[in-house]
């Protein structure tokens, strides 16, 4: 195995961009990361991470509240897609409008114990949510209850990017600092995973990261080339143990974050840890 890819969304008909966010913002995140959506058939995907001898975290999508639409089950079909390639797809990051409320802490239990899945993952600037918004706190309670790592959206995001308003989105929801700092300060023994270089936070981030033992990021969304430059150092330096690779497949192609961040000058033993003894350790998978 030369990585765990611990941030990869489904390129599959059920995930596909306008299914989940609707055309408009589809198209508009398109041109933001200049891609053009390439819809797979479950054997396609799966052969793109065999490939690069890659295991991957999968993702679904939950976030009808805050985007106004009505999203189909997708997290039955990230369970189907690790059922069917589990050398491949080692595990699931559940995502749950947190606005359901209870049924929000029963759909994560459901997604752990039923479905296998391994971990709970927000978009809050999607779900237009506070992560240190006290109602929402049931639900990491519930994480450290099952033991699972939970992931927040970290920086700036490419959905509703270029449309007038953003469509609504907050940037203000994914700021690191106060409101993912809140919640690992509350929930010292819950695993919090930070998703992307957080620009333009990535220094709150660090900050963040340097002061919470409990807290990790991942390096997905960005090609290495354009990682801020403190992240660079951090990566390289003192925040070594706590950065794992993370793609954003299938808009960064895993192949070309490789290559770039493995030709961008870091120690050997930086790149063992970030591409998978890093993830290995956090997130407590034993491959
Ligand atoms: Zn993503």
């Amino acid at each position: 195995m030369k990585a765990i890819d611990v941030h990869v969304h489904p390129s599959t008909l059920p995930f596909s961009h306008s299914r989940l966010w609707g055309a408009e913002v589809a198209q508009s995140a398109e041109k933001y990361y200049r891609t053009t959506e390439k819809i797979r058939s479950d054997e396609e995907m799966a052969q793109d991470f065999k490939d690069l001898d890659v295991k991957a975290l999968i993702i679904g999508w939950d976030a009808g509240a805050g985007m106004g639409y009505e999203t189909s089950d997708t997290n039955d079909e990230v369970a189907n897609l690790i059922k069917k390639f589990p050398d491949t797809f080692i595990g699931g990051w559940a995502m749950i409008d947190p606005w359901k409320g209870k049924l929000a802490v029963k759909e994560l239990e459901r997604c752990i114990k039923e479905l296998g899945l391994t971990g709970l993952k927000f978009q809050q600037a999607a779900q237009a949510f506070f992560p240190n918004d006290r109602r929402f706190y049931p639900l990491y309670e519930k994480c450290v209850e099952l033991k699972i790592p939970v992931s927040f959206h970290t920086g700036t995001t490419g959905l509703g990017a270029g449309m007038p308003g953003g469509n609504g989105l907050r940037l203000e929801h994914v700021k690191p600092i106060p409101y993912i700092d809140d919640v690992a300060a509350d929930f010292p023994e819950l695993t919090i995973v930070m998703i992307h270089p957080a620009w333009p936070w990535h220094e709150e981030q660090i900050a963040v990261l340097l002061h919470k033992a409990n807290v990790y990021a991942d390096l997905s969304g960005w090609a290495p080339k354009y990682f801020p430059e403190a992240i660079k150092r951090e990566v390289n330096g003192r925040l070594q143990d706590k950065f794992m690779f993370g793609s954003d497949y299938p808009d960064i192609p895993p192949k070309r974050w490789l290559e770039e961040f493995e030709g961008g000058g870091y120690k050997p033993e930086v790149i063992e840890k970030v591409l998978y003894k890093n993830a290995q350790r956090i997130l407590k998978f034993t491959i």
